[in-house]
């Protein structure tokens, strides 16, 4: 046990956790990081694939935007000009007629353009090879002089309109070389990262300070707490997630608080229960002993009463306990409740014949239910305990069997002052006293409601009381009816 609780408590005030700030410095490191790898990869490595890429998705667009107007040679000659323009290339459209190549349309706008150097034979060469490959063909040519070893891409396509004619459409435009910009690339690289680091790092040092603090400040108050100072205030900050811990804490303070005051009341509650029998025992014992003649059946009787009550108190007490601690579960069988209501009565049977109590049951037939007898014993003994010693001076109490929808509803109705309505929702509790005088000369233990209730709910049934001050209340608890077959049904059936 001892190795247990050690092993508990160096799990709860030793934690190896990490702070916020460094979590979320690693997290944003991590983050930077990432996102850093995707634009390396899509700006320095991909760069020219994607550069590459769309210079052919030009030429592509350029080719289906003039070949749109196939059936339109004037048009498409305007739209050779247009798109030379627009994209900043050399195109040349020609005309196949008698196995000749006729130019329709050629805009020269670049002096490096080879397109418009290249000899005849040349240009036969770049149609051969598009009619060999489905009429497209492409070809990166280097410039013969060029320092900067740029490089030109030629775009071959044939097209035929619907007369039967094959039109040849050739595009040139200038690949820029991109190296430059990889390496400027590059070098921004170790920069921008070494920035994006740094405002990692003060970022996640300004939202930890945003978020520690009140977790700090929470930690100080939950120190305070443990060491019982319930007055002890949580304050989350403004931040949602924060304020609703403050807000669970400061319940949980506000709740152990409560407790506290209840083990201090219930501890007060039950040496003084326990020590007015104890004093009257040790009296009536101390005057039998010393005063000759005081050895009466009367004061003997007070001795036994009192030990009485006191076996009353423990057992309430321990029923109690064992109820609240969930050891005391119902065992269920099915039993005749009308039954054993007149059996809690018989009991009663004196105190009515001597005090002038009048106690009636009514009940319209016999109504089995699937319960812990002993237990609905009990509270049935409670209710009517209390009844009769809180009913009026008409000393009437009235117990009511009623049956519905297969329900059963056992109603303990007397005629006393009744309970306000502000006390209502507390009398269920341990030791919770209206008025803290009972009327009788029996003593209450302070228990027997939450007895009553701790069973009801063990059993899931529902209770209530309706109560009126000056009128009268009417303690009771419903439970679903258990169908008994009876034997001679079954012989019958
Ligand atoms: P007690 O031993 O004090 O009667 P209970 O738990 O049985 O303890 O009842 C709690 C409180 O509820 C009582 O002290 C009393 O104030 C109130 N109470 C219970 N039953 C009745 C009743 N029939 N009429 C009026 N007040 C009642």
């Amino acid at each position: 046990m001892a190795q247990k609780s050690k092993a508990r408590n160096k799990r709860k005030y030793a934690p190896r956790a990490t702070g916020i700030s460094w979590r979320l410095f690693g997290t944003l490191v991590l983050f930077v990081l990432l996102s850093l790898i995707v634009i390396w990869i899509f700006q320095i490595v991909l760069l020219n694939d994607f550069y590459e890429q769309s210079k052919m998705a030009e030429f592509v667009a350029n080719g289906e935007g003039i070949f749109a107007n196939i059936d339109n040679e004037e048009k498409m000659k305007e739209s050779v000009y247009k798109y030379s323009a627009q994209t900043d290339m050399c195109i040349r459209l020609f005309k196949a007629v008698d196995g000749e190549a006729k130019e329709l349309a050629s805009s020269d706008i670049s002096a490096g353009c080879m397109l418009h150097h290249v000899e005849a034979y040349g240009l036969s060469q770049l149609y051969k090879h598009a009619k060999q490959n489905n009429g497209v063909f492409t070809k990166n040519i280097a410039k013969p002089v060029d320092e900067n070893k740029h490089v030109n891409t030629i775009y071959v396509s044939l097209e035929s309109n619907s007369k039967g004619y094959e039109y040849i459409l050739m595009m040139e435009s200038e690949l820029i070389p991109l190296n430059a910009t990889v390496m400027t690339l590059q070098r921004q690289f170790g920069w921008i990262m070494c920035i994006l680091i740094m405002g990692a790092l003060i970022v996640a040092l300004a939202i930890s300070k945003i978020i520690c603090v009140p977790l700090q400040k929470m930690s100080r108050s939950a120190h305070r707490l443990a060491k019982g100072d319930y007055k002890a205030e949580f304050d989350g900050g403004t931040y949602k997630e924060a304020a609703e811990l403050a807000e669970a804490l400061n319940y949980a303070a506000d709740e152990l608080a409560k407790n506290d005051n209840l083990q201090r009341e219930l501890v007060a509650n039950i040496s003084h229960d326990l020590r007015t029998p104890l004093t009257m025992i040790k009296g009536y014992g101390e005057v039998i002993r010393d005063i000759p003649g005081e050895n009466t059946p009367e004061n003997v009787q007070v001795i036994i009463d009192e030990t009485e009550r006191l076996t009353e108190l423990v057992n309430d007490m321990l029923d109690l306990s064992k109820i609240r601690a969930g050891t005391r579960k119902p065992e269920r069988e099915s039993f005749n409740l009308t039954e054993t209501v007149g059996a809690v009565l018989k009991r009663y049977e004196k105190l009515t014949e001597k005090d002038g109590y009048q106690i009636s049951f009514d009940a319209d037939g016999d109504v089995f239910i699937n319960a812990d007898r002993t237990m609905i014993l009990q509270v049935v003994y409670n209710l009517i305990n209390n009844a009769l010693n809180y009913t009026g001076e008409d000393k009437k109490v009235s117990i009511v069997q009623s049956v519905w929808d297969n329900k059963v509803r056992i109603s303990v109705i007397d005629t006393g002052d009744g309970i306000a309505e502000k006390d209502i929702p507390y009398i269920w509790d341990r030791y919770y006293k209206v008025d803290k005088v009972h009327k009788r000369a029996k003593i209450g233990t302070g228990l027997g409601l939450s007895i009553v209730k701790g069973i009801l709910e063990s059993h899931e049934a529902v209770y209530g009381v309706e109560s009126r001050v000056g009128e009268g209340s009417n303690f009771w608890f419903e439970f679903e009816m258990f169908n008994v077959v009876d034997d001679s049904e079954m012989a019958e059936r």
